[in-house]
């Protein structure tokens, strides 16, 4: 059967086989986005499912929204904002989807940064909406291009990462969170706030959501991903209690719920006082794992590459200016390392920065210097 038109904008083929390539025997990948799996909570894991409670209730068709009790938890703990009300999703992947279908009509305008998180560009181009970009700077969006876009009339939607973006690391100033803020309000745009990585910082001080600046025109989207477990698939969604409905309707239409014991699962993890140290430990990891990369870039391959310094999440943008970052991959592979090229990030897939994602959180230090050497020598 023909797949539906709106299908028709797939992942090109090149990443596909860049990442069925990665998992080949001595292939260092660098290229997915994943987590430490030797980072994982598996003890307290073991301790809050042993802890499960054995009702039949938990097994039951529950409420749509969530769990009661995690929400209840959810609601102290990451608030937004009073006039919030959330709704627990199959990861924020899923929180992101139920957004575009409740709100986006055919040719509606989308406004994100450029490079762009893949998942995010699949999601809209699935809604069949226009996307648009505007440039991203050290110290987050390009804000006269995001003014003179949001002028236009043409955005409904502005899509986020403020916090360690996907793929570039990048964390938005403060001034810039409050600027965006005030440009959501004066031109009537939603703001998207995607956050999975917020709690992966490794330097500096914790800065406030953009939400928190314009929360009656915001949505904000928390993944436990980065910090519990990806394959919990649990995420949550935060929006003006007046936004609610559309969003209940469609998960409800999608999956009725999401899973109640993982629900109960993870708020007996979160809510464990041995948690906050767990988040803790990660990020010293990850901070040792990016030094290694980091260092390892700068003695290989010192002036041929450039990248901007990140304080958290899982990402370097490696620039190597001069390089094609396709025929980067490519060669990259036949060494036996494999990354992913600018072009995966951008909607049509033509990049405009000589880049390369690099992922610092799955592989051990030494690891990842012996990538940086393979790296190295696919760059001659
Ligand atoms: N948003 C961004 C920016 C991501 O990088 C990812 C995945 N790594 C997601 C959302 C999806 O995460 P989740 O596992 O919560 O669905």
């Amino acid at each position: 059967m023909q797949e539906a038109r709106h299908l028709q904008q797939i992942q090109p083929s090149y990443i596909r086989e860049i990442l069925a390539a990665a998992t080949a025997e001595g292939v260092i990948s660098l290229a997915g986005g994943l987590p430490a799996s030797d980072g994982f909570p598996l003890s307290l894991m073991a301790e809050s499912i042993a802890q499960l409670p054995n009702t039949p209730a938990l097994f039951q068709y529950g409420e749509t929204a969530g769990y009661r009790p995690l929400l209840a938890y959810l609601e102290e703990h990451y608030q937004v904002a009073p006039t919030h009300r959330m709704l627990v999703c199959s990861g924020s992947q899923q929180g992101l989807d139920i957004i575009a279908r409740a709100f986006l009509n055919p040719g509606d305008g989308v406004a994100m940064e450029a490079p762009c998180y893949p998942g995010a560009l699949q999601v809209f181009a699935m809604a069949t909406a226009c996307i648009h970009t505007v440039q991203q700077q050290a110290t987050g969006p390009n804000l006269g291009e995001l003014e003179a876009l949001f002028a236009s009339g043409k955005v409904k939607l502005f899509y986020a990462v403020p916090d360690f973006h996907n793929p570039t690391g990048i964390s938005w100033t403060l001034e810039t969170r409050k600027q965006v803020a005030a440009l959501c309000r004066q031109y009537g745009v939603a703001l998207v706030e995607d956050a999975p990585y917020r709690e992966l910082r490794f330097a500096g001080e914790a800065l406030p959501l953009v939400a928190s600046f314009c929360p009656e025109c915001s949505l904000v989207l928390r993944s436990f991903s980065k910090v519990s477990t990806p394959g919990l698939r649990l995420g949550v969604l935060s929006a003006p209690e007046d936004w609610l409905a559309p969003l209940i309707k469609i998960k409800q239409a999608s999956d009725l719920h999401s899973s109640l014991p993982i629900q109960a699962l993870l708020l007996d993890l979160i809510a464990h006082p041995q948690f906050p140290t767990h988040i803790q430990q990660l990020c010293q990891m990850y901070s040792g794992r990016y030094q290694a990369l980091a260092s390892a870039l700068s003695e290989s391959l010192g002036r041929r590459c450039e990248f901007e310094p990140v304080k958290g999440g899982m990402f370097i943008w490696l620039k190597l200016p001069g390089f094609d970052p396709l025929t980067v991959a490519k060669a990259a592979l036949s060494k036996g390392v494999a990354i992913v090229p600018a072009n995966a990030f951008y909607p049509n897939d033509t990049a405009p920065d000589s880049a390369i994602r690099l992922n610092f959180s799955h592989e051990a230090p030494d690891t990842l210097r012996t990538a940086v050497r393979r790296l190295a020598s696919a760059l001659v």
